[in-house]
This record gives structure tokens, C-alpha cells and sequence, in this order.
């Protein structure tokens, strides 16, 4: 897990992190793989919440969770 406790909390489940570089592509403000070929939040990362959604959104094997610290939302995956 990796997680960036700013206004929005970036949860990356590295059991389902496939290394596929698509939320790099995406972001490389933001993510980056780490030496085990995982993807987590660079430090210091800015985080734009449509980009950073963009990423969440690429990531086939849903790997990425996205939540709002101030209200506790998820906003990523969506709950139907
Ligand atoms: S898009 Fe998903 S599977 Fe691919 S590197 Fe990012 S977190 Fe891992």
C-alpha cells in the first residue's frame, strides 16, 4: 500500500499492481514505479485532482483508490 496524506489519501494495493506503467504515462508528476516495479506517489507530489483521476481511471486492474481526507468520499473506484 502507499498512500499520499494530503487532501486526497492514494491508496496503490501492490498485490494487484501489475507494473504496467499505464498511471506513470498518465501522471508522471504523480506516480512513479518504485524497485520492485510498483507504482506509488512520488514525495511532494501536486496533486490535480482531474489528472490524478485520469490515472486511477487507467489502471485496468483497479489498483488505484482515491479518497477525499475532508469528507472521507471515495472518489475513485465509484460506488454504484
Ligand atoms: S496503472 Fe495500475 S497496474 Fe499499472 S502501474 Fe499503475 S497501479 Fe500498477
Amino acid at each position: 500500500m502507499n498512500s499520499n496524506e494530503g487532501r486526497y489519501r492514494i491508496i496503490v494495493d501492490r498485490n494487484l499492481c501489475i507494473s504496467c506503467r499505464s498511471c506513470v504515462d498518465a501522471t508522471p508528476k504523480i506516480f512513479e514505479l518504485d524497485g520492485e516495479l510498483k507504482a506509488v506517489v512520488k514525495e511532494g507530489a501536486e496533486i490535480e485532482l482531474v489528472t490524478l483521476l485520469a490515472a486511477a481511471q487507467s489502471c485496468a486492474v483497479g489498483a488505484i483508490t482515491v479518497i477525499d481526507t475532508l469528507t472521507g468520499e471515495t472518489l475513485w473506484p465509484l460506488v454504484p
